[in-house]
């Protein structure tokens, strides 16, 4: 297998290694296209829950080249598959008693475990997903995006015609807001940030508002002053915690979704006033045939986005300009590499 790896933060180096192919009800997954998120860039940059050295890229599609030969998954080579980015561990207590969604220590691609920047993956039949012809290439990018809006809108129990405040214009809040209105719910997106506004809007939010001294009145308006009972805040903005909390009505629930786990400050004097209640997500794990379905139905448009694409022979040096300058727009930190 030949690949790029972060062998320590701020080095990245070309690696090959041999990968046996060879243990039961496993693929050979030639990968075709790698995407870079923030969170691979924090891990060049230096972060302190990557397990270096690794490959990066936390998102990966391709075509499966071999399947194990003890094999019932029906898998055939040549067809298009998604590699799942969080796999269970499989050893944990949660993992042995059959609940793989609740594992206590998720294998997580470019994080723990390699990511896609490589030219082939052997995979457990297990971790991957057939991509259906009506999901193209490029929108199969983006599963786990979704995959990780339609567990929040699974955890709120989103009822039609409920208001959902979505702190945080990142690319999941906006693509959280058009999983919303698919399921006939009423987001109202906020940011300071008006180019995800702009987004937002182009995404078909009706309602976005500016995180400004009018916010909390402005929202108070839409919802008839009793604000709202699901507030979800997206841990790739760079919103303040409290603006969330205050948009919450008494006894909402409070949902912290994203990725990324950066140090956030929550102040739970405002929680215990209106005695909320919280949940966090941070990955996509049981909903990625979920998400597969609503790209396919048209739920949400990646198109709204414009993502730097390079070739792998570019990757190194697109990477270390990229890395300089990341900030808090939607599109930035998110780069496609063609592996072939
Ligand atoms: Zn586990």
């Amino acid at each position: 297998m030949d690949g790029i790896q972060i062998t320590e933060p701020k080095k990245l180096s070309a690696i090959s290694k041999t990968e046996n192919f060879n243990a039961v009800e496993s693929s050979k997954v030639i990968i075709t296209k790698a995407m870079l998120l923030r969170e691979d860039f924090h891990s060049y940059l230096g972060d302190e829950r990557t397990l270096y050295p690794i490959i990066p890229a936390r998102i990966g599609i391709g075509k499966i080249s071999a399947v194990s030969e003890d094999s019932v998954s029906g898998f055939e080579r040549g067809v298009r598959v998604f590699p799942h980015p969080e796999t269970p561990c499989g050893k944990c207590f949660e993992c042995f008693q059959g609940h793989k969604e609740n594992c206590s220590s998720f294998n997580i691609a470019s994080k723990n475990a390699d990511g896609f920047l490589r030219d082939f993956a052997v995979l457990s039949n297990e971790d991957i997903s057939l991509l259906p012809p009506s999901v193209n290439d490029y929108s199969a990018l983006f599963i786990d995006h979704v995959a990780v809006c339609d567990k929040v809108i699974d955890k709120l129990q989103l009822n039609k015609g409920e208001y959902v405040i979505i702190v945080g214009g990142d690319i999941l809040g906006i693509f959280l807001a058009q999983v919303i209105m698919y399921y006939q719910g009423i987001p109202i997106l906020v940011d300071n940030n008006e180019k995800n506004i702009q987004l937002a809007t182009r995404a078909g939010v009706y309602y976005t508002l500016f995180a400004d001294n009018k916010l909390e009145k402005n929202v108070s308006e839409l919802t008839g002053a009793r604000m709202s009972k699901k507030v979800v805040y997206m841990t790739g903005s760079n919103l303040n915690t409290d603006i969330a909390l205050k948009l919450a009505g008494e006894y909402a629930t409070v949902c912290l979704a994203g990725f990324g786990t950066p140090s956030l400050k929550v102040n739970f004097n405002i929680a215990l006033i209106k005695q909320l209640n919280f949940i966090c997500v941070t990955n996509g794990y049981g909903n990625i045939d979920s998400a597969i379905n609503l790209l396919a139905n048209g739920a949400v448009d990646p198109n709204l986005f414009t993502i730097p694409t390079v070739k792998q022979s570019q990757a190194i040096e697109k990477i270390k300009e990229m890395a300089s300058d990341i900030n808090y727009d939607a599109e930035s930190g998110m780069l496609i590499v063609d592996i072939i």
